[in-house]
């Protein structure tokens, strides 16, 4: 889940008009006030966070691969990874699951990838929350670092639920607002 503030606001706006407002995740529309939108990235950031290559960033940084959710739908999809299957459920028009449909296959070999390590890293924990100990399935499993200094691999990570991680997000967010802003590919009308 992301709050969209990384997002720039004129790519937000144009994600909301491709759909026409409505949700793809409920198919109800959204406020147009903006405070209460949320950015879904489709195929989520950790993937390229965690698998990166010279592809991957770009998929997930570029415009087909935003929509603008109800917060309640963003939060109540937690960390599923996308599937063809989702793609085709969702509350969308043809030519948006069809550029979806192209950048998950593009993005297909990262994200198994990235599910076994998560798997695995769970799989060590007892499928529990590494900081707060609580019961942990994989779709509500937030993949971190053990050690922020380090790089992302299996032996680096740590899988812990939502609440921990909104109190360790709320910490670095700061600092990372601005960076974050300059590496949205804004392509207005082209195809990624
Ligand atoms: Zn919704
Ligand atoms: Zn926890």
């Amino acid at each position: 889940m992301n709050i969209g503030r990384s997002v720039p606001i004129e790519m937000q706006r144009a994600s909301y008009e491709r759909t026409h407002g409505i949700c793809v995740i409920c198919g109800r529309p959204i406020s147009r006030n903006e405070s209460k939108w949320t950015v879904d990235h489709f195929i989520p950031r950790a993937v390229y966070k965690w698998v990166p290559d010279n592809k991957i960033k770009r998929i997930t940084m570029s415009f087909h691969n935003l929509l603008i959710v109800h917060p309640h739908c963003n939060y109540n999809k937690g960390s599923v990874l996308p599937t063809n299957q989702m793609i085709d459920d969702l509350h969308a028009e043809e030519d948006v699951k069809q550029s979806l449909r192209t950048l998950y296959k593009k993005a297909e070999s990262n994200i198994i990838r990235y599910r076994a390590i998560k798997q695995s890293t769970l799989d060590s924990q007892g499928r529990r929350c590494a900081v707060c100990g609580r019961r942990l399935p994989l779709n509500r499993a937030v993949m971190r670092r053990i050690d922020d200094t380090k790089v992302r691999e299996r032996e680096n990570a740590m899988c812990i639920c939502e609440k921990c991680n909104l109190r360790a997000c709320a910490a670095k967010r700061k600092g990372k607002m601005i960076r974050s802003r300059q590496e949205y590919s804004w392509h207005k009308g082209v195809r990624s």
